[in-house]
């Protein structure tokens, strides 16, 4: 560790190795095999950061990504690619249960969902590392955002789609100046470009050939900022939709690691991972006590972006250290969800409403104390699931010339 004394460096999960930050796409160099890869993540030197009470410094800085690079890989001389990603807000969720149920609005991000967090750091270190090539695998909103990142940085952006993928989304991709490949191959393809034409891949942490260990450092920042939005306390649970669950590790690594730099702050977050119940692997891996999530044969649910058909062991890793657990809410439930948020002025698309839905449940099964903080993550914006709106509104709206039918639907509801 002395040689690495302030700087961040690379760890595997499995073997122990460690290596400088470097192009590492597919797990460790030093252990894996074709069919068995492991894990490495970046490690900082956190005993430095908690001689300098690095914490207090936090606090008097913009509220944002940035603000917390101490704890990201990005060497401090090297300007990031941000396009002004994180300080969402902590908004409170009245209700009649005991505890404090809050959500942690990540709509607000330039590409309206969190994986901006991820992409801000994944490609700021993409570009550091040397590469003017970009790509990912999405069913959405993961493309959306390295497109817009890809395009801040002037990379080159090659994004495979889910063929469930909204339209809107696809377009985005090319309004940022991606080019755009629907189909059922994507990772297939997303490894071909990776391992053959040296492309970069702004994937998660799960080697399966692919990964990268710098995207899920962005989501730390989660953690950090809850535990300033709360007054330097850290909330009891926290509450997740997860796909492959980078997004829940992330929050847990960004918990852990505060833990060790501030004095007298325990990692005492409970992490809830929160899936449909029309795709639930992580879900059933977590109560069937497995260490591998497996493939769910066909996801069917309205909640696309948290219907991925596997996921990452990292997750079921943090659900356990941190001893949380996992919930599996039916569509329905999610789509009330979605009004809850409403009703508040959040237009929350159906996966992101997930997390809130699995937390309304868990009050109302009496699971929380009264002088509890339960936030609960809203990960992704309506707006780019046009057709999943519908779904959530009793609809009220007259298309009518005739003057007087008009004017008695107008008039009935004046008088309501
Ligand atoms: C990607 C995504 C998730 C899940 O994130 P993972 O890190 O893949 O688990 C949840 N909600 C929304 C809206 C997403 O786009
Ligand atoms: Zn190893």
């Amino acid at each position: 560790m002395s040689g690495r004394q302030g700087r961040s460096f690379l760890a595997c999960l499995n073997c122990k190795s460690e290596f400088d930050c470097g192009p590492y796409l597919s797990g460790c160099p030093a252990c894996s095999t074709d069919r068995d890869r492991h894990v490495l993540e970046v490690r900082y030197d956190l005993e430095t950061l908690r001689a300098t009470r690095v914490m207090a410094e936090w606090e008097k800085r913009p509220f944002g990504l940035w603000s917390y690079r101490e704890l990201l890989p990005l060497p401090p001389e090297i300007e990031p690619v941000t396009l002004f990603e994180g300080g969402t807000p902590l908004i409170r969720v009245e209700t009649n249960g005991p505890g404090r149920i809050w959500i942690k609005d990540e709509t607000r991000n330039p590409t309206q969902a969190h994986k901006d967090r991820f992409h801000s750091v994944s490609v700021s270190m993409a570009k550091h590392l040397g590469f003017t090539k970009v790509t990912a695998a999405t069913t959405g909103n993961h493309g959306t955002s390295l497109a817009a990142y890809a395009a801040k940085a002037s990379q080159r952006s090659l994004i495979f789609h889910d063929p469930r993928s909204p339209r809107v989304l696809r377009d985005l991709c090319q309004l940022f100046g991606a080019s755009v490949v629907v189909t059922e191959a994507r990772l297939a393809l997303l490894a071909w470009m990776v391992q053959e034409r040296s492309w970069y891949p702004s994937t998660g942490l799960t080697p399966g050939p692919i990964a990268t260990p710098y995207g899920i450092e962005g989501y730390k920042s989660i953690a950090i900022e809850t535990a300033l939005q709360l007054g330097g306390r850290v909330p009891t649970r926290f509450y997740v939709p997860v796909a492959q669950g980078d997004i829940l590790y992330g929050i847990w690594k960004g918990f852990r690691e505060l833990a060790q730099i501030s004095p007298g702050m325990p990692a005492s977050t409970k992490m809830y991972a929160v899936q449909s119940t029309g795709c639930a692997p992580i879900v059933q891996a977590f109560k069937d006590g497995l260490n591998r999530i497996p493939l769910h044969p066909h996801p069917n649910t309205v909640a696309l972006s948290i219907g991925d058909a596997t996921g990452a062991a990292v997750t079921l890793s943090a659900l356990r250290d941190s001893q949380g657990g996992a919930c599996e809410v039916p569509d329905a439930e999610i789509l009330r969800a979605v009004r809850t948020l409403a009703r508040i002025g959040v237009a929350a698309e159906p996966s992101a409403a997930a997390a809130l839905a699995a937390a309304l449940r868990s009050q109302e099964d009496g699971a929380f104390d009264a002088d509890e903080d339960i936030v609960c993550l809203v990960t992704g914006a309506a707006v780019k699931w046009p057709e999943t709106i519908a779904l959530s509104y009793e609809p009220h709206c007259l298309q009518e010339n005739d003057t007087k039918a008009l004017m008695a639907w107008i008039r009935s509801i004046d008088s309501e």
